[in-house]
């Protein structure tokens, strides 16, 4: 448990995969966390964060920022379009574009500010009804769509379903990404990221196993 026992247990799993040293980004995923833990992370010298809602990173983020001006965040939950605009301010990458509506917001808001976050599409490896993603049938049409409105997509994203053996989901996940030509594969958790890493993830987002439980009221 804690940051620094993760970063070795990802060295360990980049060797065993024979990938370079480094070559896996831990985001350390600070959602429902209290500031006090944060805060510990960011004085270890970590410097890239996860968060799953627009809200709560506002809340906390700018004056973090503020002390450790380098910190890099990522947004790794679901994106409501009216939140598009300030996520896009907020947010150095975006984990979880996932339907066609989404995307052409992105465009249109990138068009007229000049900037767009790095982008990942999240794909729903399970076609699970209630998780948000992209059926993996339609990952080649959707990534073709993203193209032509010269989107910044670096890669795909997923979660696996909860009961299921993550690593099907992993490999369905590189299958798709390489087919495509991307290069990014954000997936792997707490329980599962060495598993992850040997399926050729690009960026792993850990919480619990950095923070510990996280604590809901
Ligand atoms: C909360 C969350 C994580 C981190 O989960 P842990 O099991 O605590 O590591 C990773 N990805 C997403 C999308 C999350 O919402």
């Amino acid at each position: 448990m804690g940051l620094s026992d993760i970063t070795t247990r990802i060295r360990k799993a980049e060797e065993a995969a024979g990938r370079s040293a480094g070559s896996v980004e831990l985001i350390a995923i600070s959602k429902v966390q209290p500031n006090a833990r944060v805060e510990a992370v960011l004085e270890e010298g970590h410097r890239v964060f996860g968060e799953n809602k627009v809200q709560e990173a506002e809340g906390k983020w700018p004056d973090f920022q503020a002390r450790f001006p380098e910190t890099r965040l990522h947004l790794v939950g679901p994106l409501q379009s009216n939140k598009t605009r300030r996520a896009m301010e907020l947010f150095d990458a975006i984990h979880s574009v996932d339907r066609p509506k989404l995307a052409r917001s992105i465009a249109r808001i990138a068009e007229e500010t000049g900037q767009c976050p790095d982008l990942f599409v999240q794909v729903n490896t399970g076609e699970e009804e209630q998780k948000a993603g992209i059926a993996p049938a339609d990952v080649d049409g959707f990534l073709a769509e993203c193209r032509e409105m010269q989107l910044p997509v670096k890669g795909l994203m997923c979660i696996p379903p909860v009961e299921e053996t993550p690593s099907l989901h992993f490999a369905l996940l590189a299958k798709l990404a390489e087919r495509n030509g991307l290069s990014g594969l954000s997936m792997g958790m707490s329980g599962d990221f060495e598993e992850a890493i040997s399926f050729g993830a690009t960026h792993v987002r850990v919480g619990s196993a950095i923070f510990g439980e996280r604590v809901y009221d």
